[in-house]
């Protein structure tokens, strides 16, 4: 769903190739205009959109979300629009019947084609500057721009926010010092994004605060999962250079109701995190819809105490 760093940069690198090979494909039909050559595939083929190397690009490229899917199909579009007028110039060049208008369509779409790509490379520059840098995980902005819309596209499942504090962060630091702290976090998100399921989304919130998106049917069954993370990393040794060191996180979960705010949700989430703080830490709570605290299990119990 959410891309990585590093997989951003891949397909930015791959764009940038393909759109050279744009301009060579350009030089190109200068080349075929000066000879009068309509026998090239990627010129004036009759699919030469698909055959050129910017065409083999789009159809390996594979596609996240819906929003990408849009830019990807405007850049499909007009590539192919321009192939077309690219096509239709050349020949009224070769067989004398040339208008201005063919010139100036072909450079409308070939500006309506840069145009595309260049929107996408903004997509895709937007969300790479909404990831955490430590962490690689999407960061806080992301999680306050998208989480209206992905309130809505859970329906009809409902949606939880988990939130985990590591806790006593502050002894690690002042133990271990900053850096293995902060090879702490980035252990915490990796394993986070190998324990969370396809459509679980993880986020760095703060500090040493991560949040869960969990979509799910009933308060129960979002328990057990918010319960089987803290297990998991209750579980799980983190090493660093001169041994390991285990973590314990305090989580608060809450269901988030159709047309509620982020912070709504997030201050129950928040309050219940900060009960089970107060009550012992290592452990999940569950504030339900009338602001009702309950312990959900602690770390070394696996079965939630709420009911559906
Ligand atoms: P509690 O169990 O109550 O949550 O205790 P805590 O020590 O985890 O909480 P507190 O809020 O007192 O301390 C959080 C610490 O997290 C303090 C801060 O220096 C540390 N921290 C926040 N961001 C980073 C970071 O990026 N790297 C490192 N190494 N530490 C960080
Ligand atoms: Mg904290
Ligand atoms: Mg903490």
């Amino acid at each position: 769903m959410i891309r990585r760093t590093q997989e951003i940069d891949a397909i930015l690198i791959e764009l940038n190739k393909s759109i050279d090979a744009h301009y060579k494909w350009l030089v190109k039909m200068f080349r075929c205009v000066v000879s009068s050559d309509v026998t090239q595939p990627d010129i004036s083929g009759d699919d030469s959109h698909a055959v050129c190397q910017f065409g083999q690009w789009l159809k390996d490229h594979p596609q996240h979300d819906d929003d990408e899917c849009s830019y990807i199909s405007d850049i499909h579009a007009t590539h192919e629009k321009m192939h077309l007028l690219g096509k239709e110039l050349l020949l009224a060049i070769v067989e004398e019947r040339s208008h201005s208008w063919h010139f100036d369509s072909f450079q409308d779409a070939l500006l309506a084609f840069t145009s595309a790509v260049m929107d996408y490379k903004i997509y895709l520059l937007t969300i790479r500057s909404n990831i955490d840098v430590l962490t690689g995980l999407p960061g806080r902005r992301m999680l306050d721009e998208s989480f209206d819309q992905q309130l809505l596209d859970a329906e009809p499942l409902n949606l939880y926010i988990l939130l985990l504090d590591i806790d006593r962060f502050k002894h690690v630091n002042d133990t271990y010092g900053h850096l293995v702290g902060d090879r702490v976090l980035r252990s915490l998100a990796s394993n986070l994004l190998s324990w969370t399921r396809y459509d679980e989304v993880a986020y760095r919130y703060g500090g040493e605060e991560f949040i869960v998106i969990i979509r799910t049917k009933t308060d129960e069954q979002a328990c057990q999962a918010g319960l089987r993370l803290c297990h998991l990393i209750g579980q799980k040794k983190i090493p660093y250079p001169e041994g390991e060191i285990g973590i314990t996180v305090t989580a608060g979960i809450t269901r988030v109701q159709q047309g509620e705010t982020l912070d709504n949700g997030l201050g129950r989430a928040d309050r219940a995190m900060y009960e089970g703080k107060q009550t012992g830490r290592n452990r999940c709570m569950f504030m339900d819809e009338k602001e009702e605290i309950t312990l959900v299990g602690t770390n070394d119990q696996l079965t939630p105490r709420v009911r559906a």
